[in-house]
C-alpha cells in the first residue's frame, strides 16, 4: 500500500529529516584519524535526544538480533549497515558513509552521506563524486508523470558508465510513518517502467555504489554489508516528496557542505 502524503505531513518529515541533517553535520565536525565509531555513535544519540527525536535504527530489525546503534557506520569495503563499535578506530584515507534515522511525531527522517577521512586517493574520491551526483540525476526524474524506472535507470546508468558496480539486494523506499514503505527504489532498473510517480509520494532514495562488483555478503554479525571482492563502496540518501516539475528535498547536505577547510574530512562536490 502507497500513501502519499498531506502538505502537514510532509512538513513533519522534514523537521525529522533536518534532524537528521543536522546530526550528519555534527558527526562530520567530529570524524578524524583516532575516533572510534562507537563515540561518534554516542554525539549522534545526544544530538537526537536533545531535538525531541529518537534514533529510528536502535532497536530495528528482528527481535534476536536489532540493531544496536543510533547511526550505521559503514568503512571502505563496507557498503552499509556497518555497527558502531568501541574496537572499530578510523584511520586516515578512509571511505565512512554514515547513515542516520529519526523518527519524530510519529514521523521518520533516513538520510546518508559518505565522507573521506583526510586525504584520500583519487580513485576513492572519482566514486564518492559519482554516487553523489547519481543520487542527484536520481532526484531529477522524481517528479510527477514519471516511472520509478526513471530514477532506477538515471542512477544506474551514470554509475554504471565509470565502470562501477550498482548493489542490487538493497534498494531505496518510501517512508513517512514508517522507516520503510512501499514502493521500494531500486537504483537499476529500466526506464518508463516500474510505479508511476505522483505528488505526495515520499521517497528515501540512497544509490550504494562499488567500486568492483555489484556483489554484497552480509557478515556474521547479521547486519554489515560488505562487497563481495573486497572493493570500496560509497552511499547517499536523500528523502524527497515527488511534485509537479521538481521533486523537492526533505533532507539537507548544507551543513556538510559548510563544513570549515579545516576538518579532516573530505567530501564531494555537486552542482
Ligand atoms: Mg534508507
Ligand atoms: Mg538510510
Amino acid at each position: 500500500m502507497i500513501y502519499l502524503k498531506s502538505d502537514i505531513e510532509i512538513q513533519k518529515m522534514r523537521e525529522s529529516a533536518q534532524i537528521v541533517s543536522r546530526t550528519l553535520g555534527l558527526v562530520a565536525k567530529h570524524l578524524e584519524p583516532g575516533v572510534t565509531t562507537a563515540s561518534l555513535d554516542r554525539i549522534a544519540e545526544e544530538y537526537i535526544a536533545s531535538q525531541g527525536g529518537r534514533p529510528a535504527f536502535k532497536g530495528y530489525g528482528s527481535p534476536k538480533n536489532p540493531f544496536p546503534g543510533t547511526l550505521c557506520i559503514s568503512i571502505n569495503e563496507e557498503v552499509v549497515h556497518g555497527i558502531p563499535s568501541e574496537s572499530r578506530v578510523i584511520q586516515e584515507g578512509d571511505l565512512v558513509s554514515i547513515d542516520c534515522g529519526v523518527e519524530k511525531n510519529g514521523y521518520f527522517g533516513d538520510h546518508a552521506f559518505t565522507f573521506g577521512v583526510g586525504e584520500i586517493s583519487e580513485e576513492n574520491h572519482h566514486l564518492l563524486q559519482t554516487t553523489l551526483e547519481s543520487l542527484y540525476l536520481g532526484i531529477d526524474q522524481a517528479i510527477h508523470g514519471n516511472k520509478m524506472g526513471d530514477v532506477s535507470h538515471a542512477i544506474q546508468s551514470h554509475c554504471e558508465g565509470h565502470g562501477y558496480g550498482v548493489v542490487r539486494s538493497l534498494v531505496g523506499h518510501g517512508l513517512g510513518k514508517s522507516l520503510h514503505e512501499e514502493p521500494s527504489v531500486p537504483n537499476f532498473g529500466k526506464p518508463g517502467t516500474g510505479e508511476r510517480l505522483r505528488d505526495g509520494l515520499t521517497l528515501a532514495i540512497e544509490p550504494m555504489v562499488n567500486a568492483g562488483t555489484w556483489k554484497v555478503e552480509t557478515l556474521h554479525d547479521g547486519w554489515t554489508i560488505v562487497t563481495a571482492d573486497g572493493s570500496n563502496s560509497a552511499h547517499y540518501e536523500h528523502d524527497i516528496v515527488v511534485r509537479d516539475g521538481e521533486a523537492d528535498i526533505l533532507s539537507t547536505f548544507e551543513y556538510i557542505t559548510e563544513l570549515d577547510k579545516n576538518q579532516s574530512v573530505t567530501i564531494p562536490t555537486y552542482g
